[in-house]
């Protein structure tokens, strides 16, 4: 729950060099094993830091040369915002970023919780070992008097500087994949119905370590399970994690399993520029796709569903999988609220998830502050669920000015407007829906419908069906345009498919 789109990327492979990397060969040469220590006997076996089977490791204090808490408190609007995080000497950048993930978090909860009241977000260190840190966040929130407690753990690669994610321990997306399917299954056996979970980085946002080196996943108390039954957590044996590992996740396990007295980081690193997103396993980067859609022959289109989710958005992720098509989604407040299940599905089948809205106003009537709270809800929302911060927005009736367009700058978002009109939700009739989608459809168009009509979703499966035999390639909008500008507007690709060259 507790996530920012602008941490920085970890790098892939060994880029360590000098006394770092020395630093962490001696720690693996001598990371604790289950049992004996077997190898040469001049060693002695490592210290195993304190902490349960089933939770993360926990560093003590006393065992960090250098360390602070640093600490705020303030108002946000009526919402009091308490955040305190550990910081270890040499590792600014990391503290940078903690400071950015909390503010960050604490912000989109008082944006997107209407009965906001309080959040506190508290991080302790799970990890001081060789050039790794890991802090785990704790995050209670108060809303309508009702508690909740959510976890993310963030790692620190002092090579580089960089900042991870916690599915940055693990190898790529594959590997995600893996863990997902093993940790459903741990799930499964205690009950826990996993129908609603998905190897998204937005869900498998806290991992670490127990003492043992077995890899514990943690979820957000109501994320998988009903909140009043607490934190929900699956336990993988360390022979069955280790071969998921990243190179950074191999280091964060041998810094998570032993105690280094007097841990200090050798040199600070300079932060680094971020990345491409693409490299955080579950969560690409809109725009990546096997389809190059510059190239003519791939007769890219997109289909845009606004106003939802609705209740049947699920029959039409069926159908859109059954073509192997991509949509966009165009989501507001309440339906957001009613089917968060549905938002996290359609970012983690490949769609994109873009804003609409919190309560779907004409925005050119209303004030600049208005325009924002609209957006500003509805971003936080999506990011609360997927994990991704929403670089869409499409404005209600595609009325926008200069005011919208500038607010959308701000938040991070290109407008989307569109180029074939269904009128779906004026003729409620599928056969009517579906010829003007079809017959609209030109490359790089951007169709207009909403899934919250049944007779759209009746429609769907003609429309595919139909596009598909025509050789249509049906994107995302991020997919369609690439990189878009924050503040632009768009109303179709046809620039993106015919090449911008000419
Ligand atoms: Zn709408």
């Amino acid at each position: 729950m507790l996530r920012n789109r602008s941490v920085p990327e970890s790098t892939r492979g060994r880029a360590l060099v000098g006394a770092a990397a020395a630093a962490v060969l001696a720690l693996t040469a001598c990371s604790p094993s289950d049992g004996e220590h077997t190898s040469g006997g001049e060693e002695t076996p490592a210290e195993k830091p304190s902490g349960e089977p089933d939770r993360l490791t926990e560093v003590d204090p006393e065992t960090v040369a250098d360390l602070e808490e640093k600490r705020t408190e303030e108002e946000q609007g009526d919402v009091s915002v308490e955040i305190s995080y550990p910081a270890v000497g040499g590792a600014g950048p990391f503290s940078e970023e903690l400071g950015r993930i909390t503010g960050r978090a604490a912000e989109e909860f008082a944006d997107a919780v209407p009965g906001a009241e309080s959040v506190a977000v508290t991080g302790t260190l799970t990890a001081a070992g060789g050039d790794v840190l890991g802090v785990r966040l704790e995050q209670k929130e108060k809303e309508s008097g009702e508690e909740r407690t959510g976890y993310a753990t963030y790692w620190y690669d002092a090579a580089t500087g960089a900042t991870a994610y916690s599915t940055q321990l693990l190898a790529g997306d594959e590997e995600l994949g893996e863990l997902h399917e093993r940790v459903s299954e741990i799930l499964g056996e205690q009950d826990v119905d996993t129908a609603d979970l998905y190897p998204i980085a937005g869900m498998y946002d806290s991992i670490g370590f127990n003492p043992d080196g077995d890899l514990v996943v943690e979820f957000d108390e109501g994320q998988v399970a009903p909140a009043g039954d607490g934190r929900v957590h699956a336990v993988v044996p360390r022979e069955e994690a280790e071969p998921l590992l990243s190179d950074l996740g191999e280091r964060a396990q041998a810094a998570a399993t032993a105690v280094t007295r007097g841990f200090e980081l050798e040199a600070e690193a300079a932060a680094p520029k971020d990345g491409a997103a693409g490299e955080v396993p579950g969560r690409p980067a809109p725009a990546s796709s096997d389809v190059d859609c510059s190239d003519p022959k791939a007769k890219c289109i997109a289909l845009t569903f606004d106003d939802g989710p609705g209740g049947r958005t699920p029959e039409l992720l069926d159908e859109l999988d059954e073509y192997g098509a991509k949509a966009t989604f165009f989501l507001t407040g309440e339906p957001i609220r009613e089917h968060p299940e549905t938002v996290r599905r359609e970012y983690a089948e490949g769609h994109e998830v873009a804003n609409h809205t919190e309560n779907h106003p004409d925005l050119t009537t209303i004030g600049e502050g208005e325009v924002r709270e609209e957006l500003a809800s509805v971003s936080g929302l999506i990011d609360r669920e997927t994990g991704y911060r929403p670089e869409l927005m499409r404005p209600p009736y595609g009325a926008t000015d200069d005011t919208v367009a500038g607010v959308s700058e701000d938040l991070g978002m290109a407008e989307i407007i569109w180029s074939v009109d269904t009128n779906d939700w004026k003729d409620r009739n599928s056969s009517v829906v579906a010829d003007r989608a079809v017959e609209g459809a030109k490359p790089g168009a951007i169709i207009l419908m909403h899934d919250i009509h049944d007779t759209t979703i009746d429609a769907v499966p003609d429309i595919l069906k139909r596009l598909d035999e025509k050789g249509f390639t049906m994107v995302t909008v991020s997919q369609l345009l690439g990189e878009t500008e924050p503040g632009e507007k768009y109303f179709d690709g046809e620039e993106a498919v015919t090449g911008k060259d000419d």
